[in-house]
């Protein structure tokens, strides 16, 4: 049995998501305890036990301590096994971070086919945006081999939630090393603002002010309507996107930050994303590295590496004996090469 100290970095969610990611692949027991200890509210969340429940329904798993605010879990994993399930988090809770918990598993240790039901939210702050899920990470998982899809039925946005999507999965017997040194040429600026049960003005607003700020095209900015969602949001999504990578910058509207603050602050982003010339940004960069160091390992260069990204890094060494080599190249450019398991495992 493996131990995790719960508050280690980050010290959030991410955390034991990606312990029970990597307990369910490497069929290691958890016991982890101070969870969320770096959090207001301590401990899971909604969200967080469906993710703890998503992990147990895939692997017919034993647990202890799955409860709404528990900060301690034990959890003994069985094998794998693809099939047909649907989470449904209730609330606004993350159904991104959910699915990236069982993604790596469901593709990397069933033998059989998966197709995934989610319900709550799509678009929430510091979570992978719905979009952000099938522009960026998943097109560079399909270089390495993976075949998976994803659709949107609708939007779910903090505090309402309610949004629904599906993923199937195909079971790979390993991903492909993936090397992402250079962004390659720009192909395309463009940016969205969605507007969910709110005046049609705000998105108006906020690419006018985005699209000023950054001197892209005022036709590849464009206010967006959605309709059909449980309550009102807004997001405004800046996409930059490369001959090797897309990268899309994403902020999200609330009560008391005008929409030109928050066009200014997106924009404040992607300057710093184009000024480093770097292909994967702040948030792409954790959430490649289990990816690669579970499969044939990799390459990338980066912003400078968040506490997110970091962590993960200790938990691969924790759980794995992983260790990833990080680099400082520049002012703003990190290096970070990452051994595979699956290649080690071939070269033996
Ligand atoms: P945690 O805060 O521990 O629950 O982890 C949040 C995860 O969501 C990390 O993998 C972040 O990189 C990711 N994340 C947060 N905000 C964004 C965003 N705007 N776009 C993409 N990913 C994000």
């Amino acid at each position: 049995m493996i131990t995790i100290d719960g508050s280690m970095g980050e010290g959030g969610g991410q955390v034991l998501r990606s312990s029970l990611a990597l307990a369910l692949l490497s069929s290691t027991p958890l016991r982890i305890h101070k969870i969320r200890a770096g959090r207001a509210r301590p401990g899971l969340m909604r969200q967080h036990l469906v993710a703890v429940q998503a992990a147990c329904t895939i692997s017919d798993a034993e647990v202890s301590g799955a409860e709404l605010g528990s900060t301690e879990l034990e959890f003994r994993p069985r094998a794998v096994r693809g099939g047909d399930y649907r989470f449904a988090i209730g609330g606004a809770g993350s159904t991104t971070l959910v699915f990236q918990t069982i993604l790596l598993p469901l593709l990397l240790a069933s033998s059989v086919p998966s197709t995934l039901g989610f319900e709550g939210g799509t678009h929430n702050p510091m979570a992978p945006p719905f979009d952000f899920l099938e522009r960026c990470f998943l097109p560079l998982l399909a270089r390495m081999g993976a075949r998976v899809e994803v659709g949107l039925a609708r939007h779910g946005f903090y505090p309402a939630g309610g949004g629904q999507w599906s993923a199937t999965i195909q079971p790979l017997a390993r991903l492909e090393r993936l090397e992402l040194l250079e962004r390659g040429q720009i192909r395309a600026q463009c940016a969205e603002s969605l507007c969910a049960s709110l005046p049609g003005s705000i998105g108006v607003r906020q690419v006018d002010a985005l699209s000023a700020a950054l001197g892209w095209e005022r036709a590849h900015c464009r206010p967006r309507m959605v309709a059909g969602t449980r309550g009102p949001g807004n997001a405004l999504i800046a996409s930059i996107e490369s001959e090797h990578v897309t990268e899309q910058i994403t902020g999200f509207g609330e009560r008391g930050v005008s929409s030109e603050r928050l066009a200014a602050s997106v924009a404040d982003e992607v300057r710093r994303y184009l000024a480093a010339g770097v292909p994967v940004g702040e948030h792409l960069a954790d959430q490649l590295l289990l990816p690669l160091a579970l499969g044939s390992g990799g390459a990338f260069r980066t912003l400078e590496p968040s506490l997110h990204f970091t962590t993960q890094l200790e938990l691969l060494k924790l759980f794995l004996g992983t260790e990833g080599v990080l680099r400082q190249e520049g002012a703003e450019v990190w290096r970070i090469d990452v051994p595979g398991i699956a290649s080690s495992h071939a070269s033996r």
